[in-house]
């Protein structure tokens, strides 16, 4: 017995349980859902399904009778809310009767999985702050993918695992489906749309450029700008393989961009068909929010790095050589250290052999570029674990790799140029260079502490301008100065900065000693991103009623 049903009223379980009662089971296992009071940083007061029931029972009932058929299951059973729900209410059930327990935990983690795909169910948020938005249509994270509410097809809608035929889904539109990034917990449906909204140059569409455009593509970019002026070569194709033998002669970027535009339609491919240069740069680069230096010319590479300094772009630069190869992430947005930081004497072409002087094994290039793809993905939403002030070397023949520390150099001239256009001298992409070597090696913090300070007499005064307290002070200042409110969370700072999961649900006050580290937090994390986070000033010592001890 296999339904999938919605419910109008509340999901009464133990009579659900009931219906799956078999007496040649031995396992059970269900799923429960339930609202929950915050989601991507707000509060939520309550929230309304809404469902377009026809196609969604189909499609409900099509994963019950794969997960039956999958794992072998007795009986599986799904009821999905719909209406107006409290916190707390349970918006969805999934049971299974198996044989064996092993079976019905996984037809139960599938069935729940595939729901969320793949059923069309549209949820509301009503906020705390009286705001309300559609949200966690999954699959529609693209905006041409909700046009309809029918099911999409989907590659592992029957039960062998064979792509879905098109007479399965006769009358689903074919559209990009990014339900397996979107699957993992750091990603979700915001990192999708943070994808969605990015604007990525590609210098380059040879080995490294090949990968970084499949990938992107694949992952749903917004816009993909493509650079090259170049035309495809036989000698290409073994580490190019985006390109085919009949292309010869054809340029680059425009194949790239008919490739990429078949594996994702939804996707802005503009292409540029020039060798970029100075003047050029900056127009083009300005249009991005984000450069990815698939080059093998180092004056290329370094030009593009005083533009994008220039410009506070980040950029993810590689280059390989034979078998080895680095990666560098410059983010001038970051006050990151640059090429020049790192390279002080740039490194002139003819020094370094390019792949047509030097050689090349075809793979190199395209774990580079992977590693060029994904570290840009990582950038784009904000993922943990991003390479930061480090380069990457790899030799890919002896597979040992190294981390070096990239310095930001205080004698670095395209910081010099860079401060001295943020000083509004009007100098335009030239700048005074090397104008004022010996200025300091930090920018003023992009975002002020006016705007992040907040001042409290008492904890309480906090807790009743609907603030969430997390005291950020390490656990050994906690014992000796506990802070005399119930209601306020000890996170570590590093924790706060760096923990694998985002701590920060609504509108925090970060509360650390003094009111230093808890600023430099809070900055922190407003430059990543993070709204409504703010710092106490003065912290615990400018608290009235905190006996401060030692
Ligand atoms: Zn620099």
């Amino acid at each position: 017995m296999n339904r999938f049903r919605f419910s109008h009223e509340p999901i009464d379980e133990p009579a659900l349980r009931a219906e799956l009662a078999d007496p040649t089971c031995g396992g059970y296992c269900a799923f429960e859902g339930l609202v929950r009071n915050h989601n991507e940083g707000m509060q939520v007061r309550h929230l309304e399904y809404e469902a377009f029931e026809p196609l969604a029972i189909k499609e409900g009932e099509r994963i019950l009778a794969e997960a039956v058929a999958r794992f072998k299951v007795e009986h599986a059973s799904c009821v999905h809310r719909v209406g107006d729900l409290a916190i707390g209410d349970m918006a969805v059930w999934v049971g299974v009767s198996a044989g064996h327990r092993d079976e019905a935990f996984r037809a139960c983690r599938y069935i729940i999985d595939e729901v969320k795909h793949r059923v069309p169910i549209w949820k509301k948020e009503h906020y705390v702050n009286g705001d309300s938005g559609w949200v966690n249509c999954e699959r529609c994270a693209a905006p041409s993918a909700h046009a309809d509410a029918e099911p999409h097809t989907h590659e592992h809608s029957n039960t062998r695992g064979q792509p879905a035929t098109r007479s399965d889904h006769a009358h689903a539109p074919l559209v990009p489906d990014y339900s397996r990034q979107i699957a993992l917990k750091e990603v979700g449906a915001a990192g999708q749309a943070k994808l969605r909204s990015s604007r990525v140059l590609v210098v380059g569409c040879g080995g490294l450029g090949v990968p970084v455009i499949s990938y992107l593509s694949g992952a749903g970019i917004g816009r993909l700008g493509l650079v090259d002026r170049d035309k495809l070569e036989p000698s290409n194709l073994h580490r190019q393989t985006l390109y085919a033998l009949v292309d010869v002669g054809k340029p680059k970027a425009a194949l790239a961009a008919e490739r990429a535009r078949s594996l994702n339609p939804d996707v802005d491919i503009q292409t540029h068909l020039v060798r970029l240069d100075a003047q050029n740069a900056r127009d083009i680069v300005s249009q991005y929010d984000l450069v990815i230096d698939c080059t093998d010319n180092f004056s290329t590479k370094f030009m593009l790095n005083d533009v994008c300094v220039q410009l506070a772009k980040p950029v993810v630069f590689s280059s390989v050589y034979q078998y080895e190869g680095q990666l560098q992430v410059v983010r001038p947005d970051k006050a990151g250290a640059c090429l020049r930081c790192v390279w002080p004497e740039a490194t002139r072409d003819g020094l370094v052999g390019n792949c047509s002087e030097a050689g090349v094994l075809g793979p190199v290039p395209g774990v580079f570029g992977t590693l060029q793809a994904l570290e840009a993905l990582k950038i784009l939403m904000n993922l943990p674990g991003q390479l930061g002030d480090e380069m990457l070397v790899m030799d890919l023949l002896t597979m040992s790799s190294s981390r070096v520390r990239a310095k930001r150099a205080s004698d670095c001239p395209d910081h010099a140029t860079r401060r001295s256009a943020r000083a509004g001298a009007g100098a335009g992409a030239g700048g005074s260079v090397g104008s004022s070597a010996s200025a300091g090696t930090t920018f003023a913090s992009a975002t002020s502490a006016e705007n992040v300070e907040l001042e409290f007499d008492t904890l309480d005064d906090a807790l009743n301008a609907v603030f969430e307290i997390i005291d950020i002070r390490e656990p050994k200042e906690i014992v000796e100065t506990p802070l005399p409110s119930p209601r306020v969370r000890n996170v570590p700072m590093a924790e706060v900065l760096y923990g694998k999961s985002n701590v920060l649900t609504g509108k925090t006050l970060l509360v650390c000693a003094s009111g230093r580290r808890s600023l430099a937090t809070s900055q922190d994390l407003r430059e990543r991103g993070v709204p409504n986070v703010f710092s106490l000033k003065g912290g615990v010592q400018a608290l009235r009623g905190v006996a401060l001890r030692g």
